[in-house]
């Protein structure tokens, strides 16, 4: 299987942004243990890459710092965080967390560069994490070059891929950021197939891997199905948009 894995925050909170620690790292280890490599997008992307998954890390909560930093370096695995320039920065407040969420402390730039140091690649999540469909194409670039300046100038290196904010994106959207960055990833629910269009790469939410036993399956067809049923439901109910018009 090849996929990209979502998380938000690694604590204990069990809020449906939250991945519990102890959990996160069963996860590391069976991943190991069924030799799956944890690979970067770049590598995992390849097109002779065949096996893989990509962990991502979405907003910049403090927790990625405190609680999975510890244990990418003790598994030596690879991360990308997405994050919005202006809420790190402190020039707005972070997104509207769901119904009975914690308030999550957000990242500051020193432990974001820490995160660098260890193999984490910083990429962007805009500048104000906005619902970017009810932007004019010239704001939607705006958010864009400020999250790559802001980014560039503290990490020393422009963002290589762009997370939607809150997963919303069309076809307007996919054509003005495809070619800033090297793939944009969404919230469509499933792994990776064979071709994929690089500027709405699908992802799977940790929410659902939210047990060892979910996480024993995570490789096998009865995950696939699980996983294509709940993406379908998530569609019926519009919890994601993907739809093309503008
Ligand atoms: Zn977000």
């Amino acid at each position: 299987m090849r996929a990209i894995l979502t998380f938000h925050s690694i604590d204990a909170s069990a809020s449906v942004l939250s991945f519990d620690v102890r959990l996160f790292e069963f996860l590391l280890a069976e991943l190991a243990r069924k030799a799956i490599p944890v690979c970067d997008l770049g590598t995992l992307l390849a097109d002779d890459t065949k096996k893989g998954l990509a962990i991502t890390f979405d907003d910049g909560m403090k927790s990625v710092f405190q609680n999975a930093l510890p244990l990418l370096r003790e598994y030596q695995v690879p991360a990308h965080l997405f994050v919005s320039s202006g809420v790190i920065n402190g020039d707005c407040a972070p997104p509207p967390w769901p119904a009975n969420s914690p308030t999550f402390e957000m990242l500051d730039w020193q432990e974001v560069e820490a995160l660098q140091l260890a193999g984490v690649r910083v990429e962007s999540h805009t500048h104000t994490h906005p619902d970017l469909r009810s932007l004019a194409a010239n704001q939607v670039v705006e958010e864009c070059e400020r999250a790559d300046e802001i980014i560039s100038s503290r990490m020393g290196k422009k963002p290589d891929y762009f997370a939607y904010p809150f997963g919303y994106h069309n076809a307007r959207l996919r054509e003005i950021v495809r070619g800033r960055y090297c793939a944009c990833v969404t919230t469509e629910l499933r792994k990776l197939g064979v071709t994929e269009d690089t500027a709405a790469l699908p992802r799977l939410d940790s929410y659902y891997l939210r047990s060892r036993a979910h996480i024993r399956l995570i490789d096998s067809p009865l995950m696939q199905l699980n996983l294509m049923l709940r993406n379908r439901m998530r569609n019926l109910k519009g919890s994601q948009c993907v739809a093309d018009q503008d």
